[in-house]
């Protein structure tokens, strides 16, 4: 057991139920290795053990690895956490219990131990073997593997304590000295394997912390950015975007030997709507008549709003003529727009002046000679469009 301090957001509950997942893993692997190992024993023994002693061997290792698979197989289906809500540790560490104590039983079908033959070499090298080999299958799991490993060796020895003790007692010592070896080294490869949980715990925690904060980041620009660029209350871009907008619509134009057209659109009577129906009512028509403004153009014109309740539109690569198309869509547009939030009666219309914006004029003399068209269109009676000059 390692007792290093966990790392921020990471608990010991997280740890064990991580751990014993990925013992369930490599226990779902660990059962081909048994079977093989169930394969040797029966060749091994064959020739000189009566079969139904075999066949209950078999059948004890089959019912064991059974119990164990089911139970790994419940436990990597749930969630690491619901396993170990479960009990499904403790009950992985009985079952490896149980399997050490089907291969020590092993010990016992060998004839007679003190005259070790061929037979009894090849099945004590099996044994050791799958002893060393579960040290690795379980080195997730601690308790699971002294479980297993005791098991195993204390039905060894205790076969061999049946012995007289003048024959017995080298392979007690053996035996002693290599439980101390596998203890100390299950204990290494358990500290390792528990490290490395804990690390990847750690690294997965630090990334969903970055990603969350990342997605932090990038709504706090996303928001700083419209906040930068556009109007709060119609959401079309402010002056200053609009001017930039400009300049890398005018680069374009040149690249392309394009012109566009500048739109200036004034409400009608504004001021009336104010003051017949109060200025929060006067808001919302204004989002609502900038909302029927943009509907009526393409993805890549511009929409600022300019003052008040005056708006600009660049409409790139448009002639005058498809400008005066654009301008009448949206005219009649307001001119019919009723909405449910709008006071009953409410007329909105509005002036539109436009002017052509050849890429070699200052953007800023275009917008002038549209409010020179505006200001005749508003002369001439209002609800109506004038192209300058
Ligand atoms: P016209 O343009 O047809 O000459 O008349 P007008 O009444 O629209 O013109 P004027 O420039 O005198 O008034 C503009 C009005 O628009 C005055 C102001 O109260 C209103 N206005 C400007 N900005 C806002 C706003 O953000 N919200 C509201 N509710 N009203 C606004
Ligand atoms: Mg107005
Ligand atoms: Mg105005």
């Amino acid at each position: 057991m390692s007792h290093r301090l966990l790392p921020d957001g990471v608990s010991a509950q997280d740890v064990s139920a991580e751990c014993l997942a990925r013992m369930a893993r490599r226990e779902s692997t660990g059962l081909q290795s048994n079977v093989l190992g169930m394969v040797l024993v029966v060749l091994i023994l064959g020739q000189s053990h009566p079969l139904w002693l075999l066949a209950g061997f078999v059948a004890l290792r089959l019912a064991v690895l059974g119990y164990l698979q089911v139970l790994t197989r419940r436990v990597l289906r749930l969630s690491p956490a619901e396993a170990m809500s479960l009990g499904l540790e403790q009950r992985m560490v009985t079952g490896l219990a149980a399997s050490g104590l089907t291969w020590g039983l092993l010990v016992w079908l060998l004839a007679d131990i003190p005259h070790w033959g061929l037979q009894e070499q090849l099945m004590m090298m099996l044994l050791t073997v799958t002893s060393a080999m579960a040290l690795i299958v379980t080195a997730h799991l601690g308790r699971g593997m002294v479980a297993f490993n005791m098991a195993l060796w204390v039905v060894a020895g205790a076969r061999f304590l049946s012995e007289p003790l003048a024959t017995s007692w080298p392979l007690l010592t053996s035996l002693a000295v290599y439980m101390v070896v596998l203890w100390l080294f299950g204990r290494q490869l358990h500290a390792q394997a528990r490290d490395a949980v804990i690390g990847d715990l750690r690294n997965r925690h630090l990334a969903a912390a970055l990603e969350d904060s990342n997605a932090q980041l990038h709504a706090a620009l996303d928001q700083a950015m419209a906040l930068a660029t556009k109007d709060p209350l119609t959401q079309a871009l402010n002056r200053r975007a609009f001017l930039e907008r400009a300049q890398l619509e005018a680069a374009a134009m040149q690249r392309e030997g394009s012109t566009a057209s500048l739109l200036l659109l004034d409400l009608d009577h504004f001021k009336a709507v104010n003051d017949r129906h109060g200025h929060a009512t006067g808001d919302v028509v204004l989002q609502q008549a900038c909302a029927s403004v943009k509907a009526c153009l393409r993805e890549v014109d511009v929409l600022a709003r300019w003052g008040g309740e005056e708006f600009l539109l660049l409409l790139p690569r448009t002639e005058l003529a498809g400008a005066l198309q654009v301008a009448e869509r949206i005219r009649t547009s307001l001119e019919r727009a009723q909405h449910p939030q709008w006071p009953p009666g409410l007329a909105l219309t509005a002036s539109i002046g436009i002017a052509p914006w050849p890429s070699a004029l200052p953007v800023e003399q275009a917008i002038s000679l549209a409010d020179k068209a505006l200001y005749r269109a508003k002369g001439m009676g209002r609800n109506r469009i004038d192209i300058w000059p």
